[in-house]
């Protein structure tokens, strides 16, 4: 079988090996991949991997000999599945790979914003320490989370998990979710999706971006949120009104936000959010973890051996055809 990947780079740009994957057929990494060298680099791919390379349908169409497309990550928005699925090719993604790095992210941000530990530790290096009249010093409110409101916007493995590490740092936890999980773990609490914004010291976003949750996070309700709360965002960019956010950040309207998406990403040079107040932003680094990477990579493998077995697995429209 002829395998083409499209963009490895991001999941293995030098630490991980992809014999794995070439042990399945003949195979063709290409680090990235521009939208005109899509048709003539996988032309005569039967089987297609991307991260976060666009097949349309008008893509996919163009290609007679592909059977199977696997994507590298949970959300597959970058390929036209209805497409594929006219043709018989199955699709696939790779789920919850990343939840307990997403998690961990969530706490990297929420700690950065209630201490500052990068910033404090630039200013004793450059020397500001040994010329203090005191024995400490802080430019920042320092905050203890024990005790502080986390409010969860979707509450599935991510926001759970996230929900562990809050109540574990001794935070109380209020969520909304659009299904209501059959048991709410102990120490949880659903509420309604206003009173997530009235009442939470830090909220943070865990849905998947669809239409119902494209800009959830918008000037009315960053209005509801008290001036003294954070907002984190390891979900989706377009999930918050960027605009809005930044005018709220600059204004004092919330306290601070740390942020590992946005919704172009790259971002642009005038994203308002690149130099609002308190905002801290991470390139989109939650799910890369070698270990979460190293996941990844075993479930793309196994996702292609199985289609290959004629059993192809983690599919997400619907086509059982085999190799
Ligand atoms: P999941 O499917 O387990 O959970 C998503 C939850 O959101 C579900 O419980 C669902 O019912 C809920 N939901 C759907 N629509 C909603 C709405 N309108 N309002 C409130 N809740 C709603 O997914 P997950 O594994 O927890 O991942 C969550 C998101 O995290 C993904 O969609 C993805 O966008 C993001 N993610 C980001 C990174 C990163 O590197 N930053 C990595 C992995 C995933």
């Amino acid at each position: 079988m002829n395998i083409v990947l499209l963009d490895g780079y991001t999941l293995n740009p030098g630490d991980l090996t992809w014999k794995d994957l070439e042990y399945l057929g003949q195979c063709t990494v290409y680090d990235r991949t521009p939208p005109k060298k899509v048709v003539p680099r996988a032309k005569d791919a039967e089987i297609a991997l991307t991260n976060k390379t666009v097949l349309s349908s008008d893509v996919i169409k163009q290609l007679p000999k592909l059977k199977y497309i696997g994507v590298l990550a949970t959300g597959y928005n970058i390929v036209d599945i209805e497409a594929a699925r006219a043709l018989c090719i199955p699709v696939t993604n790779v789920p919850a790979y990343s939840t307990r790095s997403v998690a961990q992210m969530v706490f990297a941000h929420l700690l950065n914003l209630a201490q500052h530990v990068g910033h404090h530790a630039e200013t004793v290096r450059s020397g500001r320490w040994t010329f203090n009249p005191d024995f400490c010093y802080w430019d920042m409110p320092l905050i203890e989370l024990a005790g502080l409101t986390m409010g969860i916007i979707g509450f599935g493995r991510i926001g759970q998990a996230t929900a562990r590490l809050a109540l574990a740092f001794g935070m109380k936890v209020i969520a909304y979710d659009i299904v209501t999980p059959s048991s709410i773990p102990e120490g949880c609490q659903f509420v309604e999706l206003d009173d997530i914004f009235r009442v939470s010291d830090v909220i943070s976003l865990h849905c998947p971006l669809t239409p119902q949750t494209k800009n959830i996070i918008n000037k009315e309700r960053l209005e509801l949120m008290k001036k003294t709360a954070y907002l984190v965002n390891t979900s989706r960019g377009p999930l918050v009104d960027e605009q809005a956010l930044a005018q709220a950040l600059n204004n004092e309207g919330i306290a601070g936000a740390g942020l590992d998406v946005l919704s172009l990403e790259p971002p642009e040079k005038n994203n308002p959010l690149l130099k609002a107040k308190n905002c801290f932003i991470t390139p989109h680094i939650a799910w890369a973890t070698r270990a979460a990477r190293e996941r990844l990579l075993q479930v793309v493998v196994d996702n292609v051996a199985s289609f290959l077995a004629g059993k192809p697995r983690n599919v997400v429209n619907g086509v059982k055809a085999t190799a």
